[in-house]
Order: structure tokens, then sequence, then C-alpha cells
């Protein structure tokens, strides 16, 4: 089974003021963090749904916002 995940920063459970989804203000790295993990678990679940390839478009801003190393490695990831 393959799934495509489409993610972006608003809307994650961490993501609270505007200013949070924005590279140069303060929280910015935390919501990423956040996001990366959400990301994260949403591809366990797949996995555990017998899922073997896995695309994640990051879809906020410029498309770098997850962490591309906390991903296994059936994931491919869309950045940019
Ligand atoms: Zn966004």
């Amino acid at each position: 089974m393959k799934v495509f995940i489409s993610a972006d920063i608003e809307g994650t459970a961490f993501t609270t003021y505007w200013d949070e989804t924005e590279k140069t203000k303060p929280g910015y790295d935390l919501a990423c963090r956040e996001m990366t993990q959400e990301v994260l678990a949403a591809v366990r679940g797949a996995m555990a749904a017998g899922a073997r390839e896995i695309v994640i478009n990051d879809a906020h801003d410029y498309g770098t916002n997850i962490d591309p190393f906390e991903l296994p490695a059936c994931c491919e990831i869309i950045r940019g």
C-alpha cells in the first residue's frame, strides 16, 4: 500500500499564533518540531496499517519545515 501525506504547519496541535508559522519569528522552531512529530505519528499509523511506501509533501511556505532525518527509510519527502 502507498500513502500520500500532505502536511501544513497551520492546524498542528502546537501552533496557536500566526507568528509561530513564520521562519523568522519566535516559536517557529517549536512549531516545526511539532509538525515533524505529528507527521511521524501519521507515518507510524500508516506503516502499522500496512503502508510500505509513503510520500510526504511539506506543504507550508517554502516546504522546509519537516525534519527529514526523523522519518523512516520508507518515506520520500517533497520539499521546497
Ligand atoms: Zn501553511
